[in-house]
């Protein structure tokens, strides 16, 4: 078959989607959806609609990376994840021995109850402890029954760059937490997704070569962990990488499944044996740390990393760079992200833009109502950033920190509502964006005296400040009204 193959993929903006959506470009035209997609109906839990979109695309190949894969919430929505999980690759899986096409379909090792220790291999009895693991066994067994060309990867403990999972969970708890406590006695293979998917895109050729090769296979990373193990590599290598980890080695504690309250029992034994797909296609899969330390490079999925400051809400945003001979490129703001990352959900309506000469000192500036959040970020020269605290009843009301910012950092300070903020050019010109939560209102602006001997701002003093008329007039912290926390 040439690259010409079109290929239908379903679940797109999962873990697996995403990256899917990547390594099967290079194989032919990649016809991408997910459960919200207005081309083609692809709404897992209507399974009878999916039928229709496969007679529309008329695909070489169909790649379902669409799951049900709450494992705990399945349990309380066993009707759906049957749907989803079961009812859905079965009509896949009809509608490709209709066209002759093939079917790429992933499963799990909770098909498996988990007992004993040695990896189970693709002819052991599949035995599922929990909804997730039945609806997704019979799919596999509706998948197989259905059609002729058909791939299973059976796969474990998948992590991506994208979505949730595990490795993401355990860096942000590192970051926020002092203590951990991970379960020791599950044991398997954390999978990475990009693996996956290049495993993926490296089949599709070499099962059109060889159809025979059709069949359920294992398909896990190499050696094996608890998810305590896991727990501890990613911390112990994120903190070697810079990240601000608090988290140390002693502080992650040991639980048992019996201990660590689920909704869903869990196999202990999740080892699956990849004999199989190592003779069949020749891979090697590679250990299970090397995509792990892989994804921390890259920032761990994390496309900014969010540092506190003295003042806990106040916070650095430091965006992930990605260079090569071109130059270079990061998010400079990803929403959903700061959201995962902080559980703030913010929106910005405003942006500003200011040009100040070195020592022009702005601030210290808010709004008594319509407080703005603001972030900050500096696209030419150096700055001193401040924030003081101006929220009456905080727990640090009155304090400031001062951050220094420059173009080249390119970090940010995000300022959250309810604090005056203020700013020294410590270049020979400065060019500041930022972004604010809500709108500009004069009649509420005020301002507090930037050199306020209550406050001892430790303002850089070797450069005499050039302040407006209005900034020099301002009243100090004592005189001016605190913002009242809604
Ligand atoms: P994700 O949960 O990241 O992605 C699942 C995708 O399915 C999402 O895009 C999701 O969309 C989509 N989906 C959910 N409900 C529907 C629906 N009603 N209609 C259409 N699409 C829907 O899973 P992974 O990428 O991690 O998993 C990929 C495969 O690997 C799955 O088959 C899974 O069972 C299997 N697997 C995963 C493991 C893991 O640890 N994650 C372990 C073992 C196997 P949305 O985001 O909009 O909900």
């Amino acid at each position: 078959m040439s690259v010409s193959r079109k290929i239908l993929l379903f679940g797109k903006n999962g873990q697996l989607g995403r990256e899917l959506q990547r390594s099967l470009q290079p194989l032919g035209q990649v016809i991408a959806l997910d459960v919200d997609s207005s081309e083609h109906a692809a709404d897992f839990s209507r399974p009878q609609q999916l039928a229709e979109t496969v007679r529309a695309v008329q695909p070489d190949w169909i790649i379902n990376a669409a799951a049900y894969t709450a494992v705990d919430k399945a349990e309380g929505e066993p009707e759906l994840a049957h749907a989803i999980n079961a009812e859905a690759p079965g009509i896949l899986a009809a509608e490709a021995e209709r066209l002759g096409a093939w079917l790429l379909h992933y499963s799990t090792d909770y098909v498996f109850d988990g007992s004993g220790e040695r990896p189970w291999t693709e002819t052991d009895a599949p035995a599922p402890l929990n909804v997730y693991g039945r609806t997704k066994l019979e799919g596999e067994q509706r998948v197989v029954a259905a059609c002729s060309r058909y791939l299973i990867l059976r796969t474990s403990w998948v992590y991506g760059a994208y979505g949730s999972n595990f490795a993401r969970t355990m860096l942000n708890l590192a970051q926020t937490r002092e203590t951990l406590a991970v379960v020791d006695d599950q044991i398997g293979a954390p999978t990475s997704a990009m693996w996956l998917a290049d495993l993926t895109a490296a089949l599709i050729p070499l099962l059109e070569r060889q159809p025979a090769l059709a069949g359920l296979y294992h398909a896990v990373a190499a050696g094996e962990t608890s998810w305590h193990g896991y727990a501890k590599f990613v911390i112990a290598q994120a903190k070697l990488m810079g990240w601000p980890v608090k988290v140390g080695d002693a502080d992650i504690r040991t639980v048992s499944s019996s201990e660590f309250a689920a909704g869903a029992r869990r196999p202990l034994n999740s080892r699956l044996d990849t004999t199989k797909l190592r003779a069949a296609f020749g891979i090697e899969p590679p250990d299970w740390r090397t995509g792990l330390t892989e994804m921390l490079k890259t920032g761990g999925g994390f496309l900014m990393r969010v540092t506190p400051t003295d003042i806990p809400e106040v916070l650095i945003l430091s965006p992930n760079v990605f260079n090569d001979n071109r130059g270079y490129f990061c998010e400079s703001f990803n929403q959903r992200t700061f959201r995962q990352l902080t559980g703030i959900d913010v929106r910005f309506v405003q942006e500003n833009y200011s040009h100040s000469s070195k020592a022009v000192l702005r601030g210290l500036h808010y709004q008594i109502e319509h407080a703005q959040g603001k972030l900050i970020r500096v696209l030419q020269g150096r700055i001193y950033d401040v924030a003081l605290d101006i929220r009456r009843y905080s727990p640090t009301v009155g304090k400031w920190v001062g951050v220094e910012l420059c173009a080249e950092g390119l970090q940010q300070l995000w300022i959250p509502p309810g604090f005056a903020h203020g700013f020294m050019v410590l270049s020979d010109t400065a060019d500041i964006l930022y972004k604010t939560t809500d709108y500009y209102y004069p009649e509420h602006e005020r301002c507090i005296r930037w050199n306020d001997p209550d406050l001892a701002i430790d303002w850089p003093t070797e450069m005499t400040p050039i302040l407006s008329v209005r900034d020099e007039n301002c009243s100090g912290y004592a005189q001016s009204p605190l913002y009242e926390m809604k």
